[in-house]
């Protein structure tokens, strides 16, 4: 006879259906398991014949074949130990039970209690997808599998409660409550000493979804900067805090306390990361910090530090949002639409931005360190933010706003572009392509005189000149100017630092 337990697997961040088929047939005494498992799902019949004996329950006579089915699926991991374990049950000491209504995740150890597994999520919403209407997991991942509301969660601690589960009416576990949004973890703009353009190109920044740069020495506050930008950003939907999940929920990061955040990601990367730390990968792809960052923002310290096979592998998520890696025949995709946020010394001993003299490097050799950042990436960078350290003794800063402050005039500039773009498939101005550029940022007779004599001064290429127009198009937004003012086109030509800076080392 053969049993069938529903149980679900896990590639890259999807989750998919697996048919766990349970033959025990006449014979000497063997365990097999086949359909494409790894290491851990073969070794999964000494775990699941221990917790089986350890609760209480006489482990089959003959021959037990176990298929996971569809076999042309790679499976990795003990997520299947507990369906397994159910269907062993099912064929002798527990026939008769229903479980057709039920799917099972979870690995077991060896005395039988359930132990939590990696991307529960995402499994959970392959089974809402599915219709299944209750799963069975470890009470560790109970939460987590809640998110998903299509589905009634019964959480377990040990194999004997699994069975009470589906013998009596146990009550579902409740959906989690929604967090109450918390600003705190990221700082204030108010704590940060003067820098005030450069706190104005992050309000920029978050408004219109550019991408920035900012250039300076050592502690003048370029990373403090970066860093308070999730605390400017609108907090994130709920649509948008469950595409984010599950990459956190594959890599095991959704943690009780930080469950379906609506808090904006931000992860720091640095020049010694690997290709497949940044954008994903690995035998098995598993996500990378660009997906962890997806619907925030990822901040590259050092920019002209890193690698540059690294940092081009940038280029297909900076243009699509996404990114998809194929390993070994299979092919995963996963999200990452994120803000970038980069910081850069200006030249090798980081001064040259300071007071004259204080740089040690050549002239030559300063004009070199800038030149390594990758062109491409540099090109899909809208804002180049110059930044000088503050002497210590220099007391009088005007201080910055709020946080809050910069919040309320962000989420207003953007429910402005959502509005103009609602036929559009781009949601903030530092997305439009060029026909949409010239549709929607068409800067009138007086402001085109000035870009015309500022490119011309500053040798600003086409692809500059686009940029300026859809920062300055931002800047109008925030002011809540319907047309592009002189003015909006006059601040947005102040962050174009490296265009002026390589036309002169041309
Ligand atoms: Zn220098």
């Amino acid at each position: 006879m053969v049993t069938h337990v529903r149980t679900f697997g896990l590639s890259g961040i999807t989750g998919f259906s697996v048919d766990a088929e349970i033959n025990i047939a006449k014979g000497l005494p063997d365990f097999d398991i086949i359909g494409m498992g790894n290491m851990a799902v073969r070794e999964a019949a000494g775990r699941i014949r221990a917790a089986l004996e350890n609760s209480g329950y006489p482990f089959p006579l003959g021959r037990v074949t176990v298929n996971l089915a569809p076999a042309g699926i790679r499976k990795e991991g003990a997520c299947y130990d507990l369906a397994i374990a159910v269907g062993i049950l099912l064929c002798g000491s527990c026939a008769g039970v229903r479980t057709d209504a039920f799917a099972f995740v979870g690995e077991l150890s060896l005395d039988g209690f359930l132990r939590p597994v990696r991307g529960v999520l995402p499994m959970m919403q392959e089974a809402a997808r599915r219709g299944i209407a209750n799963c069975i997991v470890p009470l560790e991942n109970a939460d987590e599998a809640a998110l998903t509301d299509a589905c009634r969660i019964y959480p377990a601690a040990s194999l004997p409660e699994v069975l009470q589960i589906l013998t009596s009416k146990r009550t579902a576990w409740p959906i989690p409550e929604e967090p109450a949004p918390s600003r705190s973890g990221c700082g204030d703009y108010r704590e940060v000493k003067g820098q005030a353009h450069a706190v104005r190109a992050a309000e920029i920044a978050a408004a219109g979804g550019h991408n920035v740069l900012f250039i300076g020495a050592p502690g003048c506050g370029k990373s403090m900067i970066a860093g308070r930008l999730p605390g400017i950003l609108p907090n994130l939907t709920r649509e948008e805090a469950l595409e984010t999940a599950p990459v956190y929920s594959a890599l095991g990061m959704l943690r009780k306390e930080s469950l379906l955040p609506n808090e904006v990601p931000f992860r720091t990367a640095y020049p010694d990361i690997t290709k497949s730390g940044l954008i994903g990968g690995g035998s098995r792809p598993v996500p990378g910090e660009i997906s962890l960052a997806h619907k925030g923002v990822l901040f590259l310290d050092e920019l002209a530090e890193f690698d540059r096979n690294v940092i081009q592998s940038l280029r297909q998520p900076l243009e699509t949002g996404k990114i998809s890696i194929s390993r070994c025949g299979e092919f995963v995709e996963f999200p990452a639409d994120f803000l970038l946020v980069a910081a850069t010394n200006p030249c090798g001993c980081g001064k040259l931005l300071e007071a004259e003299g204080k740089c040690s490097c050549t002239p030559f050799r300063a004009r070199q360190y800038l030149s390594r950042i990758s062109r491409p990436i540099l090109d899909r960078i809208d804002l180049h933010v110059p930044l000088r350290r503050i002497p210590f003794q220099n007391g009088g800063f005007t201080a910055n706003e709020s946080s809050q402050a910069i919040r309320e005039r962000v989420i207003a500039a953007r429910a402005l572009q959502k509005n103009r773009y609602r036929n559009e498939n781009v949601f903030v101005n530092g997305k439009l392509n060029a026909s949409m550029i010239r549709r929607y940022c068409n800067p009138g007779r007086a402001c085109e005189a000035l870009l015309r004599r500022a490119s011309d001064a500053a040798c600003i290429s086409m692809r500059g000149y686009e940029k300026i127009l859809k920062v300055a198009r931002t800047i109008a937004d925030l002011a809540l100017h319907e047309r592009i003012a002189e003015e909006d086109i006059a601040e947005a030509l102040q962050y174009r630092f490296l265009d002026s800076f390589f036309s002169e080392a041309a």
